[in-house]
């Protein structure tokens, strides 16, 4: 099987710093293609430099919400040079009402801004969004988005915004936390996602799956990037498909939303 993951931070300073090790492992259980998600202006070299000597990795370049307060007065035009170099997608974005102390004020400025960036260059985006999800169909309805789409990264949103979000060109990952016995009415959510809009992810190095899942072990529950292979596993089984089946929709999905 060809696995893709379609969210991950490989490039995290949590994570082995021998990046060639990490993705000869994913190599082994069957990964061709990852999305690496830049978070803040000081990651985004560190993202580059590794799409430069891997060409399994798909670049992406974006300020996260909880960056926000920190980000430099030019930013905008920071971001810009990379995607210039890089034009592969935008994120990881987005907006968080969950995160105790981050300000909310600033942040829809950023997300929209980058939204915005996304949409004229047609370029896939990654959305993080905690506890916020009707302020973000409101924004996604209100601007322009990509023509291609985008990708809500670890769909955690209500049942009834699937066909909404999915209208305006919604795709919904799925991590392996998910696989936890505590997100069983997630699960359950995402068995009403389109299948053409389904897309799996680590977000390595967090969101773990269930320990007895784990299939390469880092300590300190953090999560390596080869655990891909357990990741389908898992949603294969709570979604009740065939493994083969599903991971072939799985990439057709992913090369809709991020061939360049
Ligand atoms: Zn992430």
């Amino acid at each position: 099987m060809r696995l893709f993951d379609a969210h991950n931070h490989l490039h995290d300073q949590r994570l082995p710093s021998d990046a060639a090790a990490l993705l000869a492992d994913c190599k082994k259980v069957g990964l061709e293609k990852m999305v690496v998600n830049g978070t803040n202006e000081s990651d985004w070299d560190n993202v580059a430099n590794l799409a430069q000597n891997h060409p399994q990795i798909v670049p992406s370049f974006g300020l996260h919400p909880w960056f926000v307060p920190d980000r430099s007065p030019d930013w905008q035009q920071r971001l810009r040079h990379y995607l210039g170099a890089w034009p592969t997608a935008v994120g990881e974005i987005g907006l968080d009402r969950w995160k105790p102390g981050l300000p909310y004020d600033e942040q829809e400025e950023v997300f929209l801004a980058q939204l915005q960036l996304a949409a004229e260059r047609n370029l896939p985006t990654s959305i993080h969004c905690l506890k916020t999800w009707g302020r973000l169909l409101e924004l996604l309805s209100e601007n322009k988005t990509p023509d291609r789409g985008f990708l809500l990264h670890s769909y955690g949103g209500p049942a009834e915004m699937i066909q909404p979000l999915a209208k305006r060109g919604g795709y919904f990952g799925f991590p392996g936390y998910f696989a936890h016995e505590r997100k069983k009415r997630q699960c359950e959510i995402f068995r009403q996602v389109p299948a053409e809009r389904l897309l799996i992810e680590t977000d390595a190095p967090d969101q773990s799956l269930p320990g007895e899942r784990v299939t390469h072990p880092l300590g300190q529950g953090l999560n390596h990037p080869a655990n891909i292979a357990a990741v389908y596993e898992a949603a294969a089984e709570s979604l009740g498909q065939a493994p083969e089946s599903f991971a072939a929709q799985v990439e057709e999905n992913f090369l809709r939303l991020f061939a360049p």
